[in-house]
């Protein structure tokens, strides 16, 4: 069984919240997805050092260039995961179709993938509506006081 994971990230790569907003964060994250069961659902929140990959993994299909429009092998992708392991001091890169100097948040990930210092995540929700709502992610911002947009993922 793979798991799946509904993650709020920065909209800003190098953001990050305060600890106390993120506590809060992640209480409301609680109370919105409730696991009465408590058996399959976790609820985790990172600070990373550096600007971190969050990929969409098994649903990552199909990158374009924001440049040139073409298509990115995913594999170029994957192969810079590996050589940076995911993270990143700057996202410049030189993309392989046009060799233009592209910031990688500027990529078009099909679907989504982003880059952050920070992120929450549900992994497995427990409620019927497995990812977080509009309204959702709003409260979210204001309570971590920067807009962020969601990242799904399978792993
Ligand atoms: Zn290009």
């Amino acid at each position: 069984m793979s798991d799946f994971y509904a993650s709020a990230i920065p909209t800003n790569a190098t953001w990050q919240p305060t600890p106390e907003a993120a506590n809060e964060a992640e209480a409301y994250v609680w109370r919105v997805f409730p696991d009465p069961d408590g058996v399959q659902q976790e609820v985790t929140v990172e600070f990373y050092d550096r600007i971190t990959a969050v990929d969409a993994g098994e649903n990552l299909e199909r990158i374009t260039c924001p440049r040139c429009g073409s298509d990115i092998p995913v594999d170029w992708y994957s192969d810079l995961l590996e050589e940076t392991e995911g993270e990143f001091d700057n996202l410049n890169v030189t993309v392989p179709c046009c060799s233009a100097p592209v910031p990688l948040d500027t990529l078009g990930f099909d679907w989504p993938c982003g880059f952050a210092r920070f992120e929450i995540a549900v992994a497995n929700p427990a409620r019927a509506e497995c990812q977080f709502n509009p309204d959702e992610l709003t409260q979210l911002a204001i309570i971590l006081g920067h807009p962020v947009r969601q990242i799904l993922t399978h792993i």
